[in-house]
């Protein structure tokens, strides 16, 4: 979408375009995917230590069900019991005992804080060195337990801020989560674009306040969502970094908002 933009910097009928200063990133599932020992073999293993007989095949089905039942606090304040009793509810449908599954549950959520249990998706460090290439502030945002800037610093994700759920107080999609990054980066909502895998916790908040929201649909789930993308080799076309034999000229290295 580059919507008649002039080399001046202003759109052909004379107002300022949105210069995109940030790019701010979810981690889970958009940078980052769970190991095995946070997936179903994982649970086995821990259920086992823990005297529960867990089955790998129930855990989708289990895990799909724990999505259903969650109930994100009514403030969206961070809350570890929540993220206990969402793991808690997975462990019971693999066929955990009441008795045993919720210390099952409080060791998962453990593994869960350890940064050496994720790995990062191939294009997620090709695209850092891309968005640096055209100067590009980055930063995180991420609901859960880890410490965000030690894991980055574990990766060697190259960013300027990160501001997770934990430290933070408040999750996506409540406005303050995003609003802390804005600040931190010291740009406008115009200014920065929001990337993440979540419809309602990184596209619906980021879009909330004024960010354009990119979904990141790896699985291809959301066909008719008009801005999105399935990898992150994708990116810096949406964004408008990259020449594309485009309607507004090929003017690589010029990124916009795209609004
Ligand atoms: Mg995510």
């Amino acid at each position: 979408m580059h919507y008649g933009v002039l080399r001046s910097g202003m759109r052909r009928w004379g107002y300022p375009r949105p210069v995109l200063r940030a790019v701010i990133f979810d981690v889970d599932f958009t940078l980052s995917w769970p190991g095995p020992g946070l997936g179903p073999e994982g649970y086995r293993q821990l259920g086992a230590l823990h005297g529960l007989e867990l089955d790998p095949d129930r855990y989708e089905v289990a895990r799909l069900a724990a999505v259903a039942d969650l109930q994100a606090h009514p403030e969206l304040l961070h809350s570890e019991e929540l993220w206990i009793m969402f793991t808690k509810d997975i462990v019971r449908g693999m066929g955990g005992d009441a008795a045993g599954s919720r210390a099952c549950a409080v060791d998962m959520v453990r593994r869960w804080e350890a940064h050496e249990n994720f790995h990062l998706y191939d294009d997620a460090i090709s695209i850092f060195a891309a968005l640096r290439a055209h100067r590009l502030s980055i930063g995180l945002i991420s609901n859960g337990h880890r410490d965000l800037e030690q894991f980055a610093v574990h990766h060697g994700l190259d960013i300027d801020c990160a501001v997770g759920s934990k430290a933070h107080g408040r999750a996506k999609p409540h406005a303050s989560i995003f609003e802390r990054a804005l600040e931190a980066l010291e740009v406008t909502a115009g200014e920065a674009v929001m990337v993440g895998d979540s419809y309602r916790d990184d596209i619906e908040g980021a879009r909330a306040i004024g960010m354009r929201a990119i979904l990141l649909d790896r699985e291809e789930l959301y066909p008719s969502e008009d801005d999105r993308i399935t990898d992150l080799f994708q990116l810096p076309a949406a964004l408008g970094l990259v020449a594309d034999g485009d309607e507004d000229g090929g003017r690589a290295g010029q990124p916009n908002i795209g609004l």
